[in-house]
């Protein structure tokens, strides 16, 4: 079986080069007589293992020292609960801009700890856009301002950094993380899961300046407590140690092709290859207005739900899996991540042409 262009949303495709080390030290790492797979998190083996993806996750990103790095699990989801635990005190309040369906859910969870408002929303636009907020949008005594970044279903992404002063920005990047560099220094938090643009599923990603450790409210479970992780270099408890290893390949990767510059390099060119023919053409429609579009989710219609339907179906049968939309919004979403190679965007775009031309609309 030959292997397919993955457009998955996530899980999605990892660079081959990290899959293929995976595979060759999958009996065996280094001198260690067994797979990271059935390491010890304590060990002598595994201990470089984690702190040399720290380290690279650090130079990639640009990381400073007053921040801390944290790979723990529980996915992106369980971070919404774990941002107000950790930064809203009992009684105290947070802003959210609700862009997509993420940070719904990540504000319907804030409203379970304290008095959460949805300052910004999309919506009443199915989302095609990202509302522009700043200081003067946020409330008094507000805890911190929470966006997603990235909005991983409709396709869009913010073209600019929430202005917030002195209250901490939130973001949830689990879609864009590591597609081309952010100023870490401009967030109090951003957080991921791996499943996106790192590694396989069952890692996430947080990073958080460490003058907001500490902050949490008693009754925050311990696994959720930011400064506990960070004390314990993420291993209070069992770290997910294989996802942290496959994550650690691909910022070797990323380093090794030249960082996140040059990887943002790649990937506009491959988003311009796809906004471009979508822009050239009238059978397909992208519905997110264009200074929003994202780089790593392309979203897109043909109108009419059975061809949509059939879209994704043939598409699959040339190799180009994944391709349906999400299932609450339908259509089409190519989920061109980092590990996508320019080659899967030019068949993609092969096949729409051909699909455009076999399936005249009525
Ligand atoms: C996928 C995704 C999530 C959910 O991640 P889990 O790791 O499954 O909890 C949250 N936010 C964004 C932006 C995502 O793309």
């Amino acid at each position: 079986m030959e292997r397919v262009f993955n457009f998955s949303a996530g899980p999605s495709m990892l660079p081959l080069p990290v899959l293929e080390k995976a595979a060759s030290e999958m009996l065996c790492y280094g001198s260690s007589g067994m797979s990271v797979a059935e390491m010890s998190h304590r060990s002598p083996d595994f201990e470089p293992i984690i702190q040399k993806a720290e380290a690279d996750l650090r130079l990639l990103m640009n990381v400073p020292d007053d921040y801390a790095v944290l790979f723990l699990q529980g996915g992106a989801s369980t971070q919404f609960a774990a941002v107000p635990l950790n930064l809203m005190p009992e009684g105290g309040k947070a802003d959210y801009v609700v862009s997509g369906q993420f940070s719904g859910k990540a504000y319907k969870e804030a409203l379970k700890y304290g008095d959460a408002a949805e300052i910004a929303s999309s919506k009443a636009d199915n989302f095609v856009y990202i509302p522009f907020v700043g200081r003067k949008d946020l409330r008094e005594g507000t805890s911190y301002l929470h966006i997603c970044f990235n909005n991983t279903i409709y396709g869009t992404k913010y073209n600019y950094i929430p202005d917030t002063g002195n209250v901490p920005l939130v973001a949830d990047m689990s879609s864009c993380i590591l597609s081309e560099p952010v100023d870490v220094t401009k967030f109090g938090v951003i957080y991921a899961g791996a499943q996106k643009n790192m590694a396989p599923a069952g890692m996430t990603l947080v990073i958080v300046r460490k003058d907001l450790l500490g902050r949490a409210r008693p009754v925050t479970p311990t696994m959720l407590d930011w400064k506990t992780l960070a004390d314990n270099g993420s291993m209070y408890n069992t770290p997910p140690c294989y996802t942290i290893y496959m994550a650690g390949l691909v910022y070797e990767w990323l380093l090794s092709i030249g960082g996140l510059e040059a990887m943002k390099k790649i990937n506009e060119e491959k988003a311009a290859l796809l906004y471009g023919y979508l822009d050239s053409q009238d059978y397909y429609i992208a519905p997110v207005r264009k200074e929003f579009r994202s780089m790593m989710n392309v979203t897109f219609v043909t109108g009419d739900a059975d061809l949509d339907k059939k879209f994704a179906a043939a598409a699959t049968l040339e190799g180009l899996k994944n391709l349906k939309g999400h299932r609450s919004v339908g259509g089409m979403r190519a989920s061109i991540y980092n590990a996508m190679p320019r080659e899967g965007v030019e068949k993609l775009i092969g096949f729409m042409k051909k699909f455009a031309a076999e399936n005249p609309k009525a």
